[in-house]
């Protein structure tokens, strides 16, 4: 038997199972790459057609994730991981936020929500187009404790949208210190940059600690 920080059991002998809290397969295939080198055995929602949808009304992404994660893992008895992500804008006071993929209505598409927020920020000058991308990733255990890391992608809202990779918000969304927006780079150069990549990266210590 192996113990985290804390005292956590997680792992005892075989493949520690984890189930991804998500339907998503771009980022089922994310977090499979990250620990593809690990005594891990990853399962997803499809291995659960029966698990309930979790419906994300939380105030924060992190308690968006902790939800997802907490009722997967009641449900299927094994660790969980989930994820919470969305991008704030700093000149709208955070928005789109918790609601960014239905920020140009419930049944917005990537597109329509691009265009709303080009449209906000109208009148907002080049020096006040910061924004930042945000996930969390909470990673619960079925005796109801539950761990979460948060990573961030600081950089600035451009004027119209570049490139054609990606998804949600990438067209418009320029990382510090680059001069091409996420939509204009490979997933690999992404990663390396991405909200989603620092998060994992400190789910992959994590694991590295107790495995
Ligand atoms: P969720 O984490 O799947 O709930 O994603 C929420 C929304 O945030 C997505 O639909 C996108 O609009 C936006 N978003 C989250 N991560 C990214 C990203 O890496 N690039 C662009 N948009 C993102």
């Amino acid at each position: 038997m192996l113990f985290l920080a804390g005292g956590l059991k997680i792992f005892k002998g075989a493949d520690m199972n984890i189930v991804l809290a998500t339907r998503n397969k771009k980022k089922v295939e994310e977090i499979k790459r990250i620990v593809k080198d690990m005594p891990v055995t990853i399962y997803t929602l499809d291995d659960f057609p029966e698990c309930p949808e979790v419906e994300e009304d939380g105030k924060t992404f992190e308690e968006n994730a902790v939800k997802k994660a907490k009722a997967v893992s009641k449900y299927t008895k094994m660790p969980a991981l989930a994820d919470d992500s969305g991008l704030e804008v700093y000149a709208l006071d955070g928005a789109p936020g918790v609601f960014s993929a239905r920020y140009a209505g419930g049944d917005a598409d990537d597109k329509r929500n691009c265009e709303k927020l080009l449209n906000e920020m109208k009148s907002v000058s080049s020096e006040n187009r910061g924004a930042r991308f945000v996930c969390c990733i909470a990673f619960a255990f079925p005796d109801s404790r539950v761990e979460t890391f948060s990573g961030y992608a600081e950089g600035r809202i451009g004027t119209e949208p570049k490139g054609a990779n990606g998804f949600g918000y990438d067209p418009v969304f320029y990382p510090k210190g680059h001069e091409r927006t996420f939509a204009e780079m490979s997933d690999k150069e992404k990663d390396r940059l991405s909200h989603r990549g620092a998060a994992l990266g400190r789910v992959y210590d994590f694991l590295k600690r107790g495995l």
